[in-house]
Order: structure tokens, then sequence, then C-alpha cells
């Protein structure tokens, strides 16, 4: 089994092939060749924080790791081997981890070539896993295969709320102008308002960028607080315009209009459109909710403007992870629009498993259920799963692990209805796990 890219994603594959009766090959372009953030000689690189988050089974992070912990995931393994204290946090020492983890793969028999592969392999089944800075040469022939309009090298992520969480007594439903349904979640803002919110976007801090990513911004997809700069009123005109909106509480039209768009079927996420960011997260919350009706919303995910190859996973997978067009290649890690350390690990790990299943021909592949949140990201990020329809329509952006991708039980109370989300998860994952997984390592 070829494996490209020796990430946390790539690692997590390799392993799970070798640890299940496979042979897995590994290309990694290290330290030959290296990405503008990868410094490390080794495999599995935190590139930016030491931290893959909660560790608490009631947040969405947590959960995500009980589960991969009954998928006898590596990453993980050698996460809470190597880690430093945090509290809550799983963090870990960053070196030891990388180092850690190319020893086990060694151990378990992978085979390591440190060569950087510049297009995709004739093999069949191959995983392709080089990430968010994806070397040119490769990304050209993942382009290929994919199509120019399916692979893109920049995130403009908005930030996305809890349904729950808004206070829907200052929002209305509607769309521009009337036209079609009353989709829209609409915020609706006065003069003062409007004035004291842009002037916070203003003077909020953001991320400075890396060296890599300081390109121009394209048009469509400008941060918010860069357009706000350009003036008071460009926001107005902006994402932020009023016209065709008419509250049908006032029957006047606002001074300005926040929209929300459904983010998923069960209506349970909301994306604030045009909302792209660079702003500091600590800055995003204070600033977004100034808006009316998100004063106390929860942020399923921050916004985010860098650097990252991904290909447009809803129109292109299947829930396992393989190109419809050919099902030979698997796509795992960040380039498959899922963020973060963890899911890319996941993915990477689900991967693996399905690329052995199909190079042995025993039995069909296997993705966990949607009650489970590994499962609810596989589907929401591929084509045949519960997304489709409406929502396979959406613009697609990359997406973490968060409670807004399962299904909510009936049940009024937050803390308790979490509750049920994690244990209905985790007996989901157990039961499919001895069903269909076989036992690794
Ligand atoms: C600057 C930056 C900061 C980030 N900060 C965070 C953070 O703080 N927290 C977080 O959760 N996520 C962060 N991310 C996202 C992070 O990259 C992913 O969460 C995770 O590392 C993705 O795992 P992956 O295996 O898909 O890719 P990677 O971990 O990047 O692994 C891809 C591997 O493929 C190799 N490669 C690339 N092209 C080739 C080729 N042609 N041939 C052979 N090898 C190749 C690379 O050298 C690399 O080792 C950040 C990303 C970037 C770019």
């Amino acid at each position: 089994m070829v494996i490209v890219g020796g990430g946390l994603a790539g690692a997590e594959a390799a392993f799970q092939v070798a640890t299940r009766g496979g042979h897995a090959v590994l290309f990694e372009m290290k330290p030959g060749r290296r990405s503008p953030a990868h410094t490390l000689d080794t495999l599995a690189e935190l590139v930016c924080s030491n931290s893959l988050k909660s560790n608490d089974i009631g947040t969405a992070s947590g959960l995500l790791k009980a589960e991969m912990r009954r998928m006898n995931s590596l990453v993980l393994a050698v996460a809470e081997e190597t880690s430093v204290p945090a509290g809550g946090t799983l963090a870990v020492d960053r070196e030891a981890f990388s180092v850690r983890v190319t020893e086990r793969l060694k151990e378990a028999g992978v085979e390591i070539v440190t060569e950087e592969v510049t297009s995709i392999p004739d093999d069949s089944p191959v995983v392709i896993a080089t990430g968010p800075l994806t070397s040119e040469a490769f990304a050209a022939s993942i382009n290929e295969h994919v199509g120019t309009e399916n692979l893109y090298f920049y995130d403009a992520v908005a930030p996305i709320v809890y349904a729950e969480s808004i206070d829907t007594e200052k929002t209305y439903m509607a769309s521009r102008y009337d036209k079609g349904p009353a989709d829209y979640m609409n915020c609706p803002m006065n003069t003062a308002e409007y004035e004291a919110f842009v002037s916070a976007l203003i003077e909020a801090d953001s991320v400075v960028p890396h060296e890599f990513e300081s390109t121009p911004y394209f048009e469509g997809c400008m941060p918010i607080e860069a357009l706000a700069e350009r003036g008071p009123d460009t926001l107005m005109f902006g994402p932020m315009r009023p016209v065709g909106l008419v509250d049908p509480r006032t029957g006047r039209r606002p001074h300005a209009v926040v929209q929300l768009r459904r983010e998923n079927t069960e209506g349970t996420l909301y994306n604030l459109v045009g909302f792209q960011t660079r702003l500091k997260f600590s800055e995003q919350k204070k600033v977004f909710s100034m808006i009316p009706g998100l004063e106390s919303a929860e942020f399923a995910r921050l916004g985010k403007l860098h650097r990252n190859t991904y290909i447009d996973s809803p129109r292109l997978l299947t829930r396992f992870q393989r190109l419809s067009s050919e099902p030979r290649i698997f796509f795992a890690g960040q380039i498959t629009g899922v963020e973060g350390y963890m899911e890319s690990a996941l993915s990477g790990l689900l991967a693996g498993i399905n690329s052995l299943l199909v190079a042995s021909g025993t039995s069909p592949c296997v993705v966990p259920p949607p009650e489970t949140i590994s499962g609810a990201l596989m589907r929401y990020i591929s084509g045949d799963g519960a997304d489709t329809g409406e929502d396979s329509k959406r613009p697609f952006q990359p997406m973490n692990s968060n409670f807004g991708l399962l299904s909510a039980p009936e049940i009024r109370n937050k803390k308790e209805r979490r509750a049920k989300q994690v244990e209905l998860a985790i007996a989901a994952m157990d039961r499919w796990a001895n069903e269909s997984l076989q036992p690794n390592d």
C-alpha cells in the first residue's frame, strides 16, 4: 500500500495498514524538501500549537478522542505517552511526539521512503495525505485528477454558531426580496449598533499571517475586518447590506443586517455569511457577540483565512474518502477538508483501514455510524452522506468536530442533551468497532 505524506494522517494510515496485516510504504518529502511550516526531520509534525485540544469527553474534541481510542489510534496513543501537563487539554512535547510516532511506524514494519512524490502513483489503492502545504508539483498532479475548479489553495472560513444558542427573539427569517423560501436568519442592526460594531471590528486584533500566507486577498473572500477598514459604510454595501430584507416585525428595512445561513440539513449550525476573518479567536467571540441575537452565541467553529490546499470533498469523495471518479485513490487528512490535528489523524486512520480492505478484497469499506462524531464528520465532508440535496450546493469550507454534526435528541436542557449525544456516540462506536474492525497491534 502506498501512502503519500508522513504527517498526522499519513502516519496514522500507515500504522493501521501495517498493524492489520498489510505492507505500508510511506513517502515523506522531509528532510530533503520541506514545506514553509515544517522544521523537524521526523514524521507527524505538529506545525503550530502543541495542543490537541480537550480531553474532556463532554466536549466534541474529547468525544472524538474517546472514539479514536476505541479504533486504536496511533496518534492518540503516542500523544498520551508524550503528553505535558496542560489541565484538561491534551498537549504534547512536539519533538518527543514526532520521534515516537516515527519509531512506532518502524517497529510496525512500515517502509519509510524520504522523497518527494511529484505525481499520483499508479498503485491501487493509494492514499494521498500531503496536507495543507502539499508540494507544488504534487498539487499539479492532483489537479489533473480532480480538476482545477475542485482544488483550493486558501480557505476563507466564516464562523459557525450553534442554532440553539441564537436568541431568535431578536432575529427574523427571510430571504432577500422574498426570493425563494425564507431560509436565512437575519440579525438586524440599527445605526448605533452598526457603528459600534464597525469600530469594534477595526480595533480588534488580527492573527499575524506567516510569511508564506501574506498574499493579496481575493476580492470575493476579503476578511470582514479588512472590508470594514475601507470605510464606515463599506459593510452596509457588502455582506451586511439590508436591501430586500424588510423586518416583518417593524415593517421597515434595518440599517444593516448580518445574515446567517444553515450549515447542515438538521439546522443545528448556522454560518455567518461573508464573515471570513483573520481576527484572533478571543476577539471574534467578543466582537461577533455584539450582533443582535448572538449575544450568548456558542461558536462551533471560528473564522480563519489561511494557506490550505484542500479538495472539494463533497463533490469528489465517497464517505470512505475514495475519489468517486477513480476509486483506487483515497484522500486523507486536512487535504480532504477536515480541520485540526486529531480530525486529520482520524481521517488517516479510516483511509488506512479502508485502503487495506480494498487491497485485500475481503470485505466492503467501513465508516463509523452517524451517531458518532467520527462518522458524522466523514459524512459531512463527503458527497454521499447525510448532507446531500440542497446542502451539496453549499460552498465547501473545512470543518472540525463539533456537536452540531450530530443529530440532537429532544431534550431541552443543553447539558443533558450533550450527555445523551455522548452516550449514544460511545455506544454506537463500541458496537461498530466490535462488528466492523479487526483487532490490530
Ligand atoms: C501554518 C499552519 C498552522 C497550523 N496550526 C494548527 C494548529 O495549531 N492546530 C491544529 O489542529 N491544526 C493546525 N494546522 C492544520 C494542520 O496542518 C493539520 O491539523 C494537520 O497537520 C494536518 O495533518 P495532515 O496529515 O493532513 O498534513 P500534515 O501534517 O501537514 O502532513 C503532510 C505531510 O506530507 C508531506 N508532503 C507534502 N507534499 C509531499 C509530497 N509531494 N511528497 C511527499 N511528502 C509530501 C509534508 O512534508 C508533511 O509531512 C495548521 C496548519 C498550518 C499550515
